[in-house]
């Protein structure tokens, strides 16, 4: 991120003959520099040195391809053909006879392609040298491609951590901007400015406590005279490092307490469970009934938000404790992870958006040395001239535009039109230093198998149906980019100029030598081709129904893809069928061998062989491209080097094995419609900040890190999290609090190149047990899951999952010993009442679906797949899937008052259990990705021929939920959709099975109630057994 960041020096300089264009406003395409081209206004706004040559268009006999620089003639006649069994394509007839290209005499304006790296693999000239080979139809010549124009923007970098070409990350040096600031104005600075950039009219906020808050002048820290404490303080004595800034502390969130004294609270918070009575086995007298449970779903400590309550929400962070250890011999006695989760773009509810900052002609406030940026943590002193930096205590002058007079306690009197000074989150819109090129467009390319199984499935037409439908809905209108390219064992490329009123197929055969042709009119402007992209989407189903070809170029189709997306970036989407057979990339068949599970070479099946997969993925995210890869088939397709692509480039794993569109067709189209639809954040960095004395040492989930601290995501929404964790730098922290700011630079959708800041604050203390007080269990959990996948990569699954119990050994038993000088534990197993659900929730990773059990419970491609997915879940969502919703509805669906449909009363979740399934029950199990109804054997025929109609006594893997006429259909249906309503992030596709019907029921259900011993796995209770036991070894 790159202004942020004190590694510019090395960034390519900017092009000094390129002005650069102001970020446009909202709704508004940046305008060319160039002659009018009407039908050329997309992204386009850069002047190259040279102009391209215009070439007359052939429309028929031999190509005439000139050989300009390097580029080769065309060898022979392009011929039309068609491949195979193929249709002519719907463009045959239609290609226009007028001259072809551009309008206005050839200006096309683009970036100068950068060249390629040259760690390409394998090694290759630039495209210009490379010939089309293969067939064209229809017969056209082919333009051909320019020699590179100079790069402008500099030379791309040849490896990762200098930073990509043309992504917007450059920033000033630090110092630049703040010297071009004019002087301080010593004279009638404005008292009552009026906010900048459309919020000066914004009132006060409403409800914002601390800004009502009077305060009392400055005065030197004394715990005694603070008042009585707040209820969320229970804070020990000596538990603060105390600090003379604390004073100065105070004075910017009111509402702070300081620690008080209350020892007796801390001796006595500890829960515990007796197992005295059950020595080594599983008695009947244990009260299984009295173990945590977290039925009510992701618990998020609020201490942490009464006590700071201008840090950011905790959907968008939320530390694994939030009492920072003081010492290094503090924080290794924790043994849990020391670190946070982060959702930088969280969904907020209606009313909570994020306030939008412009600081104009002023320049975004940020710390002169390290570069944070403004918050409800600085400090103005010296009336109100200067400003203390919070994280690294920097005094840094106040720019002159930006002055404000101070009230009598220390307060700037324009607090209440300051959303940076009193919010934990802001979004700024950052000024042209924070681009090296003018803010991207949106754009969506599609790289779709069309092989048999593609087309016999129904995949391709549901694909095709739900683009067409999304196309009014894609964020960015009128600037959003798209384009398309198919695969079998070939590649098709698809002209979808907007003068076309067909889209044109080009068809390239030579899998070795990857050459685009028409590299201009692949990647087109949505509305100005609309008609032609929709046409092409009408038509792609039926091009391909016959096609008989199993084989799968997928390798050579993605180089192609990224030779059309390279020079602007964007979201590559894939639709894969089979496993790759053809050309670079192709993988082969392999974990059919069970006996490699268990031995040092097991891991290997989870990650990808072919080093292909990786650097293809770190050349898409030097680019600024994310992917997404979306999976079909029935068969080893093997996800975990197909998957590689979405874990280095920010993306995600869709997985639909075998699919059918008759059965996934409705969640295809759900998942795809959200990932298309939802607002995204382009060519993204994200650092996170954190005070002197400790820093960010390792982060997990999908991304690829840039420099130490700095992730690189081409494309981020709200439904991706990463979790990051803390190492202490020196012995002895010396400071009450520690800061973070969490800063993700974006381009977005509109146009507009932003900023969003998290800021918060959490004490640091020297008593271990406040942070096992301040404990965020989803957090570690987060932190955890992330771990435990991490090391299935390296290691074997056993090894994994021991991994997670040891941790939380350690863990308690150091919590034990906290106590056990007091107390006489005897055999109590005892656990702060933060971390109560922590051992199921340790249980419950280890069998979720990446890490559970050996080769028969899990096929390799569904492990892979899983484990992708959870790498980047929110908190909420990974809670939800380790520990499902169960909850029954037969009683609900019974009742007469039919219409109160309220969520909460109806979804009271059930243990994970078998004994919580009564044979004359109706029960839901929802765990986010699938809802399974499970009819027991005695459940009221009634209730039965209600829901399923004249299928009620059939089979239940043959029939699928569909409303029936009648009040108990429509009322559970109802509810089945406001289960997903709630959480749309994935479409839970619904499964019906009855007591007994085995092996569904075990499949579907039983084995997902994780409380239960099933097979080799451990229940609840052993597993609290063995925790115990293991706890109180050495103790
Ligand atoms: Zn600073």
């Amino acid at each position: 991120m790159g202004t942020e960041n004190q590694g510019y020096p090395n960034f390519p300089a900017r092009p000094t003959s390129s002005p650069f264009a102001a970020a446009p406003p909202p709704g508004v395409p940046p305008q060319s520099g160039g002659p009018a081209t009407g039908s050329e206004t997309g992204f386009r706004p850069f002047q190259p040195a040279a102009s391209q040559p215009t070439r007359p268009f052939t429309p028929s006999g031999p190509p005439v391809a000139p050989s300009v620089g390097p580029m080769r003639p065309v060898q022979s006649p392009l011929v039309s053909q068609i491949p195979g069994n193929r249709p002519p394509p719907p463009s045959a007839n239609s290609f226009p006879s007028t001259p072809y290209g551009p309008p206005g005499g050839g200006s096309f304006q683009r970036f100068p392609a950068p060249p390629f790296p040259a760690a390409q693999n394998p090694p290759r000239g630039p495209p210009p040298t490379q010939t089309l080979a293969g067939h064209l139809s229809p017969p056209m010549s082919i333009r051909p491609q320019q020699p590179m124009a100079p790069v402008t923007m500099g030379p791309p970098p040849q490896s990762m951590p200098s930073g990509p070409p043309g992504a917007n990350a450059f920033p000033p040096p630090a110092d630049s901007h703040m010297a071009a600031r004019p002087g301080f104005q010593q004279s009638m600075p404005p008292v009552n400015p009026s906010y900048p950039g459309g919020v000066g009219s914004q009132p006060s906020f409403p409800g914002y406590p601390s800004k009502q808050v009077l305060q009392a002048p400055p005065m030197p820290f004394q715990s005694v005279s603070q008042g009585p404490p707040s209820t969320v303080s229970q804070y020990p004595p000596g538990g603060f490092a105390q600090h003379p800034n604390l004073a100065a502390q105070q004075n910017m969130h009111p509402s702070y307490a300081p620690p008080t004294s209350n020892v007796q609270g801390l001796t006595e918070d500890f829960n515990s469970l007796s197992l005295s009575s059950i020595p080594g086995s599983l008695e009947p007298g244990l009260d299984r009934n009295s173990f945590p449970r977290p039925l009510d779903g992701d618990v998020k400590p609020n201490s942490f938000a009464e006590t700071y309550p201008m840090n950011c929400h905790s959907r968008y962070l939320r530390l694994t404790t939030s009492a920072i250890p003081n010492s290094q011999s503090l924080a290794s006695r924790w043994h849990l992870p020391l670190g946070a989760v982060v959702c930088p773009l969280a969904e907020t509810p209606e009313g909570e958006e994020v306030p939008l900052i412009d600081f104009g002609s002023m320049g975004i406030i940020r710390c002169r040395r390290c570069r944070t940026y403004v918050n409800p943590y600085v400090n103005f002193t010296d009336s109100g001239r200067k400003w203390r930096c919070n994280i690294c205590s920097m005094l840094n002058d106040v720019p002159g535009e930006y002055f404000s007079h101070l009230d009598a306690t220390g307060r700037r009197m324009d607090m209440d039109q300051r959303p940076e000074l009193t919010k934990g989150s802001v979004e700024i819109i950052a000024p042209t230093e924070y681009m090296v090129r003018p803010p991207m467009p949106p754009i969506y390319f599609f790289l779709i198998d069309v092989s048999i199984s593609a087309s016999k499935s129904g995949m391709l037409e549901v694909v095709a149906q739900t683009i067409k439908s999304c196309l009014d809905n894609l964020p960015g209108y009128p600037r959003t980019q798209i384009g398309f390219i198919t695969y079998d064992s070939t590649l098709h490329f698809y002209n979808m100029k907007s003068s076309l009123s067909q889209p044109q197929m080009m068809v390239v055969s030579d899998l070795d030598d990857i050459f685009v042709p028409l590299p201009d009119d692949l990647l087109v402007n949505l509305s100005e081709s609309r008609n032609v992209v929709e046409a092409f989407l009408d038509s792609l189903p039926l091009m391909f129904q016959d096609n008989v070809n199993v084989e799968s170029a997928f390798g050579p189709a993605l180089r192609a893809a990224f030779m059309v997306m390279n020079q602007l970036g964007g979201k590559l989407l894939i639709f894969q069928n089979s496993l790759p057979s053809l050309g670079a990339g192709r993988l082969k068949l392999r974990g059919d061998d069970p006996r490699i599970y268990g031995t040092d070479k097991e891991y290997t099946l989870r990650v990808a062989e072919d080093p292909f997969y990786k650097q293809m993925a770190a050349d898409c995210t030097k680019f600024q491209i994310g992917i997404n890869v979306y999976a079909f088939s029935d068969k080893y397709t093997d996800i975990a080097s197909l998957g590689t692509l979405a874990k280095y480039t920010g993306g995600q794993v869709y997985y639909y094995p075998g699919f059918q569109s008759s059965v996934h067709g409705d969640k295809l189209r759900h998942e795809l419609a959200r990932d298309l639809t939802r607002e995204t954040a382009w060519e993204a960095v994200m650092r996170i900040r954190c005070g002197k004395g400790i820093r960010f040492s390792s982060y997990h989930g999908n991304f690829m890190l840039r420099s130490t601290d700095l992730l690189a995501l081409p494309a981020v929404d709200c439904d991706k999290a990463y979790a990051m964790q803390l190492s202490l730098e020196e012995t002895l922290l010396t400071t009450p609090t520690v800061y973070f700011q969490v800063a993700l630079l974006y381009t977005a959708s509109c146009g507009e190149r932003r900023i969003r800041v998290h800021t918060a604050v959490a004490p640091v203390v020297a008593d271990l047990g406040e942070m096992y007080r301040q404990a965020d269990t989803g957090s570690i959990v987060s932190v955890y899951t992330r771990l435990a996948i991490e090391k299935s990569l390296s290691a074997k699954l056993d090894d994994a999952r021991n991994a997670i119990q040891l941790k939380i050994v350690k863990a308690l038993r150091e919590y034990r010993n906290l106590h056990a000088v007091q107390h006489r534990l005897g055999s109590r197993l005892i656990y702060p009442e933060s971390l109560k659900f922590l051992p199921l929730y340790g249980l419950a990773i280890s069998k979720s679906t990446p890490l559970q059990g050996g080769p028969a419970d899990a096929s390799l491609d569904e492990r892979c797949a899983a484990g992708f997915t959870m790498m980047a879940l929110p908190v909420k969502k990974l809670l939800k899937l380790l520990y499902p919703n169960l909850f029954r509805v037969d009683e609900w669906l019974s009742k007469p008052s039919a219409d109160q449909d309220d969520l909460k009363d109806v979804v009271r979740r059930l243990p994970l259990a078998a004994e919580s399934l009564d044979s004359r029950g109706l029960y839901i199990y929802d765990d986010g990705f699938r809802l399974v109804l499970w009819f027991g054997r005695m459940l009221s025929p009634d209730i039965a021929k209600n829901l399923l109609g004249a299928d009620f006594a059939a089979e239940l893997s043959r029939v699928t939920l569909q409303e029936q006429e009648n009040g108990m259909s429509k009322k559970l249906m109802r509810l089945i959709n406001k289960v997903r309503e709630n959480d749309p992030s994935y479409h839970p596709m619904c499964f019906l099975v009855r007591q007994g019907e085995q092996p569904r029921e075990g499949f579907l259900l039983l084995r997902n109630l994780i409380e239960d011993q099933m097979g080799g796995s451990s229940g609840y209770v052993d597993w609290i057994m063995q925790l115990h036991r293991q706890i109180q070894q050495n103790a």
